[in-house]
């Protein structure tokens, strides 16, 4: 078994206070991969302490030197990538070709974002006689999920360094292993003692700690909504800086007469990707009334043929979910759909034929389902996929909208149509016969999906203080 039982604070690999740990379960075998240590308010304390230290010289350092340090850790980083996709593929489920690839390779696409926006970025503006000085907003906290660990971990560390900030990271505790492997790269690529610090640990002791301490700055959290809304009232009594990234329940809208075999391959292969466990996922796929009945059938069909297997194999199946408590909250959700009249055109309750053992869940379409069913309003984190009718473009545009969520929103059909849509949906971003991210576009949510932006020269702005410099300036 993998033991991660220390912080890395100051540089160094540390002793907690505390000795209460969490093991790890494989969500494929059911058996132990990692055992963690649960940090305590005392080591959040020693890591501020450390980040404090050496905020007044890291944060002077020039654009220059901070660019030559990123590109020692996209050095370093590209070394460990097989040894961060096993940990990834053992610790959550995700199938070791994704881990090694999309997962793995988020991490060095963050770094090159984040490379190319400092290079770009004017670190000095004029506003007529006077000046605004962009700096780093202080000490920095960074919380984050299990999902795509090192897309979160990276799409933080990597501008909020380039940035001149000193920061402190927490990992989802599901995770422990790839932030660990992440850890040995900063110090690999020389990164100077305290501009970066690891404490292990869960939300209600580190997270919470973090957010409550009187010296961090600015938190940017990404994880449920439910965790954000905690962090953020936690973090109000000292009046931080908070940025969030939370959950989606985003829209897949297929324009009316668009071919179905053009739309909706692609977005059901986006939904299954990491078995439906990604935030922007597109779960609630929004069909017209005269297409809706083939549109249930082919994405039964796809999801029907969709291979589920053990994530330590090669190829290209689904592995499982990535814990009992998510399995059993899938199923919880598939069994309220049913009960409100969806009907389950492929999958349903209960794991897939021929595996016993294990978190698998079986790609499952409901039908039938309206927009203020259980499974269409919540986040299901699994490969469940919601279809929904619609008579008219504006009433897919009001089911569209018709959520808490408003982190991503996909249209399928006429691009010159699509884009007159786009800009009536209330999400972050639009993804018009697309589905992939682009590490240089801002990336986050409206509503109740967050606020602030990641990733490019928009993630390197959200880590910044601008200040004024007003008078007697010299040219
Ligand atoms: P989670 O909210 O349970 O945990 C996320 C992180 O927050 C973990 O590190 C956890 O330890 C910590 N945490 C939990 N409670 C906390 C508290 N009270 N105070 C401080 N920290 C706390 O989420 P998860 O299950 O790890 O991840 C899945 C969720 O993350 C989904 O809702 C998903 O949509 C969301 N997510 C959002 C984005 C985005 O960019 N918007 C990206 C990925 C995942």
């Amino acid at each position: 078994m993998n033991k991660y039982l220390q912080h890395y604070i100051g540089g160094q690999w540390v002793d907690s206070d505390g000795s209460e740990t969490k093991t790890v379960i494989n969500p494929a075998t059911e058996e132990a991969v990692s055992e963690v240590i649960l940090g305590t308010a005392g080591d959040v304390d020693k890591a501020v302490q450390a980040a404090k230290k050496a905020f007044p010289s890291y944060s002077q350092t020039s654009k220059e030197e901070r660019l030559a340090l990123l590109k020692k850790i996209q050095e370093e980083y590209a070394k460990r990538v097989p040894d961060i996709a096993k940990a990834i593929s053992e610790e959550m489920g995700c199938p070791i070709d994704v881990a090694s690839t999309a997962q793995s390779g988020s991490g060095l696409g963050h770094i090159a974002s984040t490379i190319n926006a400092l290079e770009n970025f004017e670190m000095v503006e004029s506003t007529g006689d006077n000046r605004v000085v962009y700096e780093a907003a202080g000490i920095v906290a960074l919380i984050t999920p299990w999902n795509w660990p090192m897309n979160q971990i990276v799409a933080k560390v990597a501008p909020a360094i380039a940035a001149g900030n000193c920061v402190i990271l927490k990992p989802s505790e599901q995770t422990p292993g790839s932030a660990q492997i992440f850890a040995e790269v900063l110090d690999a690529a020389g990164v100077p003692a305290g501009v970066f610090n690891l404490v292990q640990g869960d939300g209600p002791g580190v997270g919470t700690a973090l957010a409550q301490h009187p010296d961090i700055d600015m938190i940017s959290f990404t994880g449920s909504t439910r965790a954000g809304i905690q962090v953020a009232k936690n973090a109000a009594d000292t009046v931080k800086r908070v940025h969030q990234e939370l959950g989606g329940k985003s829209p897949f809208i297929v324009l009316p007469g668009t071919p179905l075999e053009m739309a909706l391959p692609a977005g059901a292969g986006g939904m299954l990707l990491n078995s439906g466990q990604s935030c922007v996922a597109p779960t609630r796929f929004l069909i017209h009334k005269d297409q809706y009945d083939d549109a249930v059938k082919m994405l039964a069909d796809i999801f029907g043929s969709k291979a589920v297997d053990d994530p330590s194999k090669s190829g290209e199946h689904i592995g499982p979910v990535v814990n009992k408590s998510q399995y059993d909250k899938i199923q919880g959700l598939i069994e309220k759909g049913i009960e409100e009249g969806a009907k389950v055109a492929v999958g349903g309750l209960g794991r897939p034929e021929g595996l016993d053992k294990g978190y698998y869940v079986q790609p499952t379409i409901l039908g039938n389902v309206s927009n203020d069913m259980t499974p269409a309003r919540e986040e299901i984190f699994g490969p469940v996929l919601v279809v929904i009718p619609y008579d008219d473009i504006d009433q897919a545009v009001e089911i569209a909208n018709d959520t808490p969520y408003g982190l991503g929103a996909y249209i399928a059909g006429d691009p010159s149509v699509a884009v007159k849509v786009a800009p009536k949906i209330r999400a972050g971003s639009v993804f018009i016969n697309s589905g992939g991210l682009d590490f240089a576009s801002p990336f986050g949510g409206y509503k109740q999906s967050g606020n602030g932006r990641e990733f490019g020269k928009f993630g390197l702005e959200e880590f910044m203080e601008k200040k004024a410099l007003i008078g007697d300036i010299p040219s």
